[in-house]
């Protein structure tokens, strides 16, 4: 995604090349630091899990606010940059490995409501997402800075062209909300794309979990957004449903027939499943 300039990044006493592998882009404008620090409420009450720290852009920020700062990063030569800026803060812990494959669960123990706040590689975005929700009941607050076209996705309301899976892999279990545009030259080196951030509340009556399994819902969702040229009916009629049955139920839920999958909220899509089950 990054359009590779030669310049390097001051990282200290030696210059850092980013490394496109790693989805790296640092940050470092103080303005936008403050920003964040604001919107996403950090205090010392607050135990705070960062992916990427990069050369700590956001780490300085939280490190000086949170109670607690696990942050987790997998370039080996970032490493001795951050422990030589953060290494002496008590309530700071690097993790060198890849958030993908460490167990999370191990770092939450003992802890609860944590935040999560990071500037995070795009090209693992959706599986980064995926881990946070799968640990909701450690993880109350997840904000990220996403491609702009994702951040979009992730807050989508229905019936835009942005609703998708992801949407509802988000919004059956979190409140999605947009928070501001990130010009894609506050990067370095300069991305393609414009950045946004986002913040994602996990529902902790988990309303939606409490009217149906995770399984069965995804189950018709994935095939209602199989093909988005589509009607919800015609995708649907795959999981052996009659035309006439999906017809009536999205009658009963005042759609019309040829209705689309991005029409539907996921309390609509839950009704919807509902109806069709009867
Ligand atoms: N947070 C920094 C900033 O805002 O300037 C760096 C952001 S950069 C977009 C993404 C960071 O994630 C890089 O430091 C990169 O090395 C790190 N990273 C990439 N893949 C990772 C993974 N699988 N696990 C942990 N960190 C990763």
């Amino acid at each position: 995604m990054a359009k590779r300039k030669s310049k390097k990044e001051n990282s200290g006493n030696h210059k850092h090349e980013a490394k496109k592998k790693y989805g790296q882009n640092f940050l470092e404008d103080t303005e936008l630091s403050d920003e964040i620090l604001d919107v996403t409420e950090v205090n010392e009450e607050t135990d705070v899990i960062e992916i990427g720290p990069g050369l700590g852009f956001l780490t300085e920020k939280l490190v000086e606010s949170a109670k607690s700062l696990i942050a987790f990063e997998i370039d080996d030569d970032l490493i001795p940059v951050l422990m030589k800026k953060f290494g002496d803060k008590e309530n700071f812990t690097l993790i060198h490995n890849d958030f993908m494959e460490i167990e999370l669960e191990k770092y939450l123990l003992g802890k609860k409501d944590i935040k999560v706040v990071a500037n995070i590689p795009y090209y693992i975005t959706s599986p980064i997402i995926n881990k946070l929700i799968e640990h909701r009941d450690k993880i109350s607050e997840i904000y990220l800075m996403v491609q702009k076209e994702v951040a979009e996705r992730i807050a989508s309301k229905p019936h835009s062209k942005n609703m998708s899976l992801l949407t509802h892999a988000v919004q059956f279990y979190a409140e999605a909300e947009y928070l501001f545009t990130v010009p894609k030259e506050k990067f370095n080196p300069v991305p393609k794309v414009d950045s946004a951030f986002i913040g994602i509340k996990i529902l902790k009556d988990k309303k939606y979990e409490n009217q149906i399994t995770e399984k069965e819902y995804f189950k018709y969702l994935k095939e209602a957004f199989s093909n988005k040229r589509k009607s919800v009916a015609n995708n649907l009629m795959k999981l052996g449903l009659s035309k006439e049955e999906i017809g009536e139920a999205l009658e009963k839920l005042g759609k019309t027939k040829l209705a689309r999958t991005e029409e539907f909220s996921v309390q609509e899509f839950i009704d919807f499943i509902k109806l069709l089950k009867r």
